[in-house]
């Protein structure tokens, strides 16, 4: 699956390109920079490829949020709905906007429902961040209409899902911003970066401003008379973007590589009684990262990962028992543990997370397992994979 399957003469021609002018720095030295604007380029070529108005690259995933919650104006004391199933980083990055992260349940999607959403709604909800979590989907279409209805902001956290559509459309472009990640283990990968994609040119140029200290960047300088607002370094450098450039420019072949390998993998097991696969609201438009699917409990799930690791089947994840996507093991988070004080710790609408409780959600994750799609497997590989994967789960269901 990731882009560090396939590191080579591209990626190393884009980054010499930049070795080769000394200019490391995304923003000016326009005559020593001999025409090379790796992160532009990027950035121009990322937003055609989406098919939204503008993208501005980040230094993460991480950052990208930030500067989203940034761009959108969400900071203290608003609240901001989010899955418990996702990497930590969602919730992260709400916690240091000064917000207050409020849980909704997910389906068997494995995204934030709808029904979830509409439970988790307060007067104080602000914005809505779902998590396009393993390379797919959430119904985006009906979280999208509840927060046009109420008037919440929608922030999609794509991070994992860059090329993955819904009805044709970029998952990242149904909201008034969408973040992406580009680090090492992610469908195309910039060693280290991320990137808000928009509609909104208002949002593009409060993100571009918020991730560079303030500045503006209008011509190819930045401006240094007049701070647009308060904002923060998150600035990519120029040798990351032209890794993730060339990167960028092999999406498609890698999504069709996952699709191709993928269908090979749920064709057989799909024989399997007992074994059901994840929901997806157009399966045409999963960027097929993971197969994921389900086992009828939780002891056939944990029986399932470990027969399939004692066949060689590697890759397989049960998030349920997982320290990093899943909420019931933030042990850190129940406790906030922090270096100092959280801002959102001193509100009043800060709930007490150590209590926190997501029954539908648990009952779901405890059966879910994702299975790695890889870039590299031989026919022969794949094959032998798939031999495996089917007589270990033959033993469990
Ligand atoms: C990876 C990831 C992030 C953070 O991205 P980084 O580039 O690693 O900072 C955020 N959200 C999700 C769902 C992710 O998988």
């Amino acid at each position: 699956m990731p882009g560090f399957e396939i590191f080579g003469n591209e990626e190393r021609k884009q980054v010499n390109d930049v070795l080769e002018t000394g200019v490391l720095f995304r923003y000016g030295f326009d005559g020593a920079r001999r025409g090379h604007w790796k992160a532009k380029t990027f950035e121009t070529e990322l937003a055609r490829h989406l098919g939204v108005g503008y993208a501005h690259l980040c230094a993460s995933g991480t950052a990208a949020l930030s500067t989203a919650l940034a761009a959108c104006g969400i900071g203290a004391g608003d609240e901001v709905i989010v899955p418990p199933f996702t990497f930590v980083a969602t919730i992260e990055s709400v916690l240091m906007a000064g917000a207050v992260p409020v849980f909704a349940e997910i389906d068997e999607t494995l995204c934030l429902s709808p029904e979830g959403l509409e439970t988790a709604l307060t007067p104080a909800t602000k914005a809505v961040v779902p998590v396009h979590m393993c390379g797919a989907m959430a119904r985006i279409d009906e979280i999208k209409d509840i927060c046009d209805k109420k008037g919440l902001i929608l922030l999609e956290d794509a991070c994992q899902s860059v090329g993955a559509s819904y009805n044709e459309k970029a998952l990242g472009s149904f909201g008034k911003a969408g973040c992406f990640s580009f680090d090492p283990v992610k469908t195309i990968t910039c060693g280290e970066g991320g990137a808000v994609v928009t509609n909104d040119r208002d949002i593009y140029i409060a993100a571009d401003a918020y991730a560079d200290h303030g500045h503006d960047h209008i011509g190819n300088d930045r401006g240094a008379e007049n701070p647009l607002i308060i904002g923060t370094n998150y600035r990519i450098s120029e040798l990351n973007a032209a890794v993730g450039l060339a990167q960028l420019r092999k999406l498609d072949w890698i999504i069709e590589t996952q699709r191709r390998n993928k269908a090979a993998i749920k064709d057989a097991m799909s024989a399997l009684p007992g074994v059901t696969f994840r929901q997806l609201p157009d399966p045409g438009g999963d960027s097929a990262t993971f197969l994921s699917f389900f086992m009828p409990d939780l002891e056939t799930a944990r029986g399932a990962v470990k027969a399939l690791a004692a066949a060689g089947v590697d890759g397989c994840f049960h998030w349920f028992d997982n320290n990093w996507h899943y909420i019931r093991k933030w042990n850190h988070f129940h406790a906030m543990k922090a270096s100092a004080r959280l801002a959102v710790q001193a509100l009043a609408n800060c709930p007490d997370y150590s209590t926190i409780s997501m029954p539908v959600s648990d009952a779901i994750m405890q059966r879910a397992i994702s299975m790695q799609i890889k870039l590299g497997w031989t026919p022969e590989q794949l094959d032998q994979r798939i031999e495996s994967t089917v007589n270990a789960l033959k033993t469990i269901v």
